[in-house]
Order: C-alpha cells, then sequence, then structure tokens
C-alpha cells in the first residue's frame, strides 16, 4: 500500500508541474485533494489493516495531501503572476499624464453670455436650420424681386434648385432674419425670443468680413412698444456682456424687413475711440443693425400690422468678440489655430 501511495505521490506532483492555466489547475486540485480523489480511496480501504499499519498510512496519507496542497498553492501563485501586464512593480509616486482640457471657443462664450443676459430679460432661445430658402430669406422679409442681395455673388443657393421659386428654391441662409417670420407664424404674438447661428455670404474675406460667420438676432413682438425701449435694451445687454457701460451711437440704416432701420455703432474699444484697423481708422465699429419690423413682415408672419409692433436687434456676434478681447482679425477666430484660440479658456 506504501508503493501505491508513493506511486500516488510521484504523478500528483508531476501533475501539478504541467498545469498550463487557472482552470486546470482547478481540475487538478479536485482530482487529487477531493472526496473522490485516490487518496480518500485509500483511507477509505483501510478498515482490514492493524490499527499500526492504519497510523502509518494514515500519516503518509496526510503528508502526501499536505505536500499537494502546498505545491498547488505555489503553482497557482506562480499562474497569477504570469498573468499580469505589469512587467514591473507600479511606482505610485510617479506623476501622472497631463490632461489635455478643451475650452469654449471665445465666440461661443460670447453666444453663451447673450444668451444669459437675454434669458434673464424673458427672452426665449430659438433655433432653427442652416439652410433656408428664397421665401423664408428675401420674399417674407420684404426684399424686393430684384434686390441685389438675393443674386449669386451674394448668396449661396443650392444646386438643384437654381430653377425653382419661393420656398422650393434653398439656399444657406444669407442671415437669420427668415427663422423670425418662421417662429412667429408658428408660436403667434406676443413674443420676445433670440435665434443664434451661424449665416453664409459669398463674399471676399477681410478683416471685418468673412463668408462664413455668426449672427445673434432678437426680435421682441408686442403691441405699443416704444423705439426708446429698444434703445434700453440694447444698453442693458452691452452692459451685460462687458461688465460696465458702453458708448453707443444710433444712426439710420436701411433694411428691406425694418421700418425705420438703424445701425448701433458701439466705441471702438480696441483703440477706445481713437482709430484702428478693426474700426476703419474711425473709432466707431457697428455692431448691431435693427429696427421697427416692416408692416409686410409682420403680414408674412400672419399678424395684423395695425395691432401689433416689433423691432429687431441683429448683433454681430465675431464683432462684440473682437471688441471683448481686442482682435483686430475676424478672420483670426475661424483660422483654427490653437496657438490664438488656446489664449481664451
Ligand atoms: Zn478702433
Amino acid at each position: 500500500m506504501k508503493e501505491k501511495l508513493e506511486e500516488i505521490k510521484t504523478k500528483g506532483l508531476e501533475r501539478i508541474e504541467n498545469i498550463k492555466n487557472i482552470t486546470e489547475l482547478e481540475q487538478v486540485r479536485k482530482d487529487l485533494t477531493g472526496k473522490k480523489s485516490e487518496l480518500s480511496k485509500v483511507l477509505k480501504s483501510m478498515s482490514d489493516l492493524s490499527s499500526d499499519e492504519k497510523k502509518s498510512i494514515g500519516m503518509l496519507t496526510t503528508e502526501i495531501k499536505t505536500s499537494f496542497i502546498e505545491k498547488l498553492k505555489l503553482k497557482e501563485e506562480e499562474l497569477i503572476a504570469s498573468l499580469s501586464v505589469l512587467e514591473e512593480p507600479i511606482d505610485l509616486t510617479i506623476p501622472g499624464n497631463k490632461v489635455n482640457e478643451g475650452a469654449l471657443h471665445p465666440i461661443t462664450q460670447m453666444r453663451n453670455d447673450l444668451n444669459d443676459a437675454f434669458l434673464s430679460l424673458g427672452f426665449e432661445v430659438y433655433s432653427e436650420d442652416d439652410i433656408s430658402s428664397e421665401k423664408y430669406a428675401f420674399d417674407n422679409l420684404n426684399f424686393a424681386k430684384d434686390h441685389p442681395a438675393r443674386q449669386s455673388m451674394d448668396t449661396y443657393w443650392l444646386e438643384g434648385t437654381e430653377d425653382k421659386e419661393g420656398a422650393e428654391r434653398l439656399c444657406l441662409r444669407p442671415h437669420l432674419t427668415g427663422g423670425s417670420v418662421r417662429y412667429l407664424q408658428k408660436h403667434g404674438a406676443p413674443a420676445r425670443f433670440v435665434y443664434p447661428g451661424g449665416a453664409y455670404r459669398n463674399e471676399t474675406t477681410d478683416a471685418r468680413h468673412e463668408r462664413a460667420f455668426f449672427q445673434y438676432e432678437a426680435l421682441i413682438v408686442d403691441k405699443d412698444i416704444s423705439f426708446s425701449s429698444g434703445i434700453v435694451l440694447i444698453q442693458t445687454i452691452l452692459e451685460k456682456v462687458f461688465g460696465r457701460k458702453i458708448n453707443t451711437r444710433m444712426r439710420e440704416g436701411f433694411f428691406p424687413f425694418t421700418e425705420p432701420g438703424y445701425e448701433i455703432d458701439m466705441e471702438c474699444l480696441v483703440c477706445g475711440g481713437k482709430g484702428c484697423k478693426v474700426c476703419n481708422h474711425n473709432g466707431w465699429i457697428e455692431v448691431m443693425p435693427g429696427g421697427v419690423i416692416h408692416p409686410n413682415v409682420l403680414k408674412s408672419a400672419g399678424l395684423n400690422p395695425d395691432e401689433w409692433t416689433g423691432f429687431y436687434i441683429n448683433i454681430g456676434l465675431d464683432r462684440l468678440v473682437m471688441m471683448r478681447y481686442g482682435v483686430d482679425d475676424v478672420r483670426l477666430f475661424h483660422s483654427a489655430d490653437l496657438r490664438f484660440l488656446k489664449q481664451f479658456k
């Protein structure tokens, strides 16, 4: 019987030595030390033996089982160590990798600030698609049939719709104003809302003009709005955005969708009113065209011009950002040059 046990021991240790993975290890553990193992069978077959023999066989069996358990434990540690991908121990004192944090684009920051300013005055923020149509970009807004802005020189018309008219002739929106009529048609009056977004013009780029740019427009429609309350609104918004009083002046302006129209200029903050490249050397910069909504536009929106009135404020987002940071070339904002943009974090 001792020989048999020695054989069990040799074979068992050999099996343990050849184990390749944890699954196999669990199986071998069960086979060698479990209730149905050969060692257990030996113990069960000892009833015929003398008490001395029982004692010595019992001791030997226990000794073999212990050696199996110890060997299995060592093998298990060896297998677990080989699973680790870390070749070297971890040094927790080494500084971590630097995380590159993004930041909002300065134009987005300005748009958010304006949204906050208008929301605090009870306005709603509305948005529309970048693709518009002749109907919404021009017809509804009282643009004459032969208005030069309708020509392809100024507007990007979409291929395949050039021969169509009105709502079927599609373009990239040359301004946001078309969205105001769509909003009024849907929600009616009274209304006060802003509608920021991109606008597109087919023009040569220079320090103050871009082919694609951001606009920010607001419209109030109500009964008996006085012109002076519009001026107060504009000054309030500028003060909220710049955090101080801003000198403004108002000039007559002409836009087909207004009657009367105006231009709001603010004193150039880049040069402090002395004159520079940004303000075309006259100390003022045009930041907000606008005006009283034209009766024909109210009619397109399904509203009675005898009953309702209102006014537009169109804010040049790019220009306000130029003023806020003293940047003298609008093209930098669209350059995607991180050396430039990182300064606004
Ligand atoms: Zn200037």
